[in-house]
């Protein structure tokens, strides 16, 4: 590992954040470079990992200077923090708790928020009173995997001894908390010469007066580990391959994971907590990536899948201990589905177990988390990762990365050894995080993945983007793929990173449409709500209706539509947690126009296609419902292709000019209502959430329109 300090780098920190020549601004500025050095370093610290102080001094509004020590709030990356995400609290007060014999987690979070100069701060991290207690000015703590990967050994202390012999002091693992901070305060005051703290089974601690010396002591600590690591590893075996298991090509892996994923995302889905409501669903991420692959299919993966994470930090995110399913038949499905049923029915068990046993230590009742697994290794696929979000299911897999290829190494060094699980389990079930559950209220589609066809129309970007604010993983398909990708990326961009993904997909075509299909099962695990919204319009009277103009409409409008259904039930059958059908139909099917056969009559085929989906899915608990809309003209900057191509033709007959149209809609409905593709968005989420036990009906999005009442 090599420093990432320059001089220019430091420089325009200093000129972005300084704002002056003050000593203690400059080092506010440095500080906020360094961490964000440390940050970048996915070898150092992901997600919200590791930590770092300075400790200045502040002015108060009586003009009195007091100490302070600025620390990274609790949540924020290191690769993003900026002066504000390093709150200021007073140091003395901090110092002096360092007297108390013992400080509870809870009283000890009071302490640091009553101590904040800004009372609108993030809270400072749990890790506050170990910078605090510590005399150097700067303070570096990451969780590095070298280090990591040297401590997780049965004699872990002597590796580090090895590689760093007296630079360090090495403590055993400690909870983090007011013991930890006291425990490393006294071990740096009996070794005052120390650059850093090794804590085993945790991560580095480093520290200096100035911002550059923390850093780079930081840096060549972490190095002298990967050396030593590399050395004891060189001419050692870092995975020995299992036969047969992995000899597949990009087809191959697309296939097993349009069918392994849905499977498990199934099974992951944690069932309602009530009657009537819907399943705890969540999204799964691939790592399909030749190193991943090589290590589920070595013949190590199963001894290192009962040894639990790196640091006990990452717990939270990918539970102690990952799934390893042995020996996945990819040959037979039917055998497949049985095999991931029984291990996460085996996984639930053990876990449930493992709450049990441990619960029953603590003085205070505990809410169980769920008992899936996060991370499953599948032979001859790779690793799925499941969070409620896609930014957790990410989280979990960079996670796994890390993880697969320092556990790799800490086997061929020696022995990979994880903390016991009952420290795990503190960790996992620590008071701060319980009390973070159920705060807050889960959105409609919270954990729901929605597939929309013709997803870079108006509608469909209408209906993208209030099922995205729903809390719904949004899928935009659309013949454009590119216009997908782009539309996608601008509902992502106000409706969350992660939110929304553009897929290509023909509807007209069988092998298109599969694709598609298999593409959101890589991209999220599988599908809840399918929205067939492609669609043509065509102007023409019967007795000149080109055939071929007939047939194209037939293709998209209706037959597109069953092709969609028919995909998407192979997903539904292969989860078995039921799911939504809403096809976007027409105020047509019910009020036909003139002069609008070839579309008028598609549409009518697949409302009536639509209500026999509804018969025959019901058994696998998936509805099937229809929003009848009138005449939708933009959504925001996209305008409707469907009205650009058939709006003067259609307006014309009416002896009207195509820009006076949409008041034409207006006015002729009972409500005066202009209808918006986010009205339609609306009536997706409304028979997606389940409110209501509603399969086969139509709802009309149209302000009222007599003659189109559902009949
Ligand atoms: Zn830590």
């Amino acid at each position: 590992m090599k420093s990432r300090w320059s001089e220019d780098g430091a420089r325009d920190a200093l000129a972005r954040w300084a704002g002056g020549a003050d000593e203690d601004a400059r080092d506010l500025a440095l500080r906020v470079y360094t961490s964000r050095l440390i940050g970048a370093d996915p070898e150092l610290v992901l997600h919200g990992g590791g930590n770092t102080s300075v400790k200045l001094r502040a002015r108060t509004l009586l003009g009195e200077t007091l100490p302070v020590i600025h620390v990274k709030g609790s949540g924020v990356s290191l690769d993003a923090v900026g002066p504000r995400d390093l709150p200021a609290l007073e140091l003395e007060p901090l110092r002096r708790l360092r007297a108390l014999e013992e400080l509870d987690d809870e009283a000890m979070v009071n302490q640091l928020r009553t101590r904040l100069l800004d009372a609108s701060s993030p809270n400072p991290s749990v890790e506050t009173l170990l910078h605090a207690f510590l005399p150097q000015r700067f303070v570096d703590h990451s969780h590095a995997d070298a280090v990591l990967a040297a401590t997780n050994q049965p004699d872990g202390e002597a590796l580090v001894r090895e590689a760093l012999g007296d630079r360090v002091a090495v403590l055993p693992w400690i909870m983090p908390g007011f013991p930890l901070a006291k425990a490393v305060a006294e071990a740096v005051e009996k070794h005052p010469d120390v650059e850093g703290v090794v804590l085993v089974n945790h991560g580095l601690f480093s520290f200096g007066e100035d911002a550059r010396t923390s850093y780079e002591r930081h840096v060549a600590l972490v190095d002298a580990c990967e050396r030593l690591l590399a050395e004891r590893a060189r001419g050692r075996t870092l995975l020995t391959p299992r036969a047969a298991v992995d000899e597949s090509d990009a087809d191959e892996l697309h296939r097993r994971v349009a069918l392994a994923a849905p499977i498990l995302r199934g099974l992951l889905a944690e069932p309602p907590a009530q009657e009537g409501e819907l399943p705890a669903r969540g999204v799964l991420a691939w790592l399909g990536d030749p190193e991943t692959r090589a290590f589920c299919a070595s013949e190590e993966a199963a001894a290192l899948a009962r040894e639990g994470p790196l640091t006990p930090d990452h717990v939270i995110r990918t539970k102690a201990l990952p799934l390893f399913v042995a020996e996945p038949d990819w040959k037979d499905p039917e055998r497949l589905r049985g095999q991931l049923g029984q291990a996460v029915a085996d996984y639930r068990a053990d876990y449930d177990r493992y709450f049990a046993e441990n619960a029953a230590r603590q003085d205070a009742p505990l809410t169980k988390l769920a008992s899936g697994p996060r991370v499953v290794w599948l032979p001859g696929l790779g690793a799925l990762c499941f969070g409620a979000t896609d930014r957790a299911a990410r989280v979990a897999a960079d996670i796994t990365r890390h993880t697969l290829r320092a556990k790799a190494l800490a086997q061929a060094v020696g022995s990979y050894r994880a903390l016991p699980l009952s420290e795990l389990f503190e960790m996992e079930y620590w008071s701060l995080e319980q009390a973070k559950l159920g705060k807050a209220k889960p959105r409609p589609l919270e954990g729901q993945v929605v597939l929309v066809t013709g997803g870079a129309g108006a509608i469909g970007v209408g209906i993208a983007e209030v099922c995205a604010a729903a809390g719904a993983h949004v899928a935009l398909a659309d013949l454009d793929g590119d216009a997908a990708r782009e539309r996608a990326e601008a509902v992502a961009a106000r409706q969350g990173p992660g939110s929304a993904v553009g897929i290509a997909m023909d509807v007209r075509d069988e092998a298109s449409v599969r694709r598609g299909f298999g593409a959101l099962c890589a991209a999220w695990g599988g599908l809840d709500v399918l929205v067939p919204n492609a669609g043509l319009a065509h102007v023409a009277p019967i007795e000149e209706l080109d055939l071929e103009e007939a047939r194209r409409l037939a293709d998209v409008n209706y037959l597109g539509v069953l092709l969609a259904i028919r995909e998407a039930t192979r997903i539904f059958r292969l989860q078995g947690t039921g799911g939504n059908v809403v096809v976007n139909a027409s105020k047509n099917v019910f009020a036909p126009g003139r002069d609008f056969a070839a579309y008028s009559a598609s549409k009518a085929a697949a409302h009536q296609l639509a209500k026999v989906a509804a018969l025959e899915l019901a058994p696998l608990g998936v509805r099937v419902n229809q929003v009848n809309a009138d005449a939708i003209f933009a959504e925001g900057e996209v305008h409707s292709g469907l009205w650009e191509t058939v709006g003067p033709e259609r307006a014309r007959r009416r002896g009207l000019e195509p820009e006076e149209l949409p008041d034409f809609y207006r006015d002729r409905n009972l409500l005066k209502a202009r209808v918006s593709a986010r009205h339609v968005g609306n009536a997706v989420v409304f028979f997606a959430s389940e409110q209501t036990p509603t399969t086969g009906a139509t709802l009309p999005v149209d302000g009222g329109i007599p003659e189109a009442f559902p009949r």
